[in-house]
């Protein structure tokens, strides 16, 4: 199992720092996030330390989500809220905080005052298929 001794999430996977723990399998946990940005904004954490996304290895980032959706559906009933947002950060950039990999469970309700300051863009004539190209030639097509 791989773990870091300076990581705050890696001490909660081994239980020696406290959380309120939803859930548990094999490969990750879920607890309830010390600061909520709404009522039951929930942490579904990998169990091994991995600092991002990307650090997964190949072929094992389906096991480590496999029961996502259970605790969203339980998080859901529990609250009563009808919506969520699931959010991943990676890397400070991105505004993760601590690196170790986590999904937020943000349960959400009409009218609530989440709101994400996404700033709309266009893109110039030819610069979407240009764009388009070169992340099919990264990805090796
Ligand atoms: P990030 O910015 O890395 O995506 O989010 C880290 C999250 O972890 C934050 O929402 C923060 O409130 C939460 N968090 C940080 N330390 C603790 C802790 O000791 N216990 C719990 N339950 N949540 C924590
Ligand atoms: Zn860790």
């Amino acid at each position: 199992m791989l773990s870091n001794s300076d990581c705050i999430f890696c001490k909660i996977v081994a239980g020696t720092i406290p959380s309120t723990k939803l859930f548990e399998d094999d490969s990750a946990i879920a607890i309830l996030d010390i600061n909520p940005i709404t009522f039951g904004h929930s942490l579904y954490i990998a169990k091994e330390h991995y600092a991002t996304l990307l650090d997964v290895p190949e072929g094992k980032l389906g096991g480590i989500v496999k029961n996502l959706q259970k605790v969203v559906s339980a998080l859901l009933k529990a609250t009563g809220c009808e919506g969520f947002n699931i959010i991943q950060n990676n890397t400070r950039c991105a505004g993760q905080l601590v690196p170790h990999l986590h999904f937020h469970i943000v349960p959400r309700r009409p009218n609530d005052p989440i709101r994400f300051n996404w700033q709309i863009g266009t893109y110039q004539k030819e610069e979407s298929q240009k764009l388009a190209e070169d992340i099919k030639k990264a990805l090796g097509k």
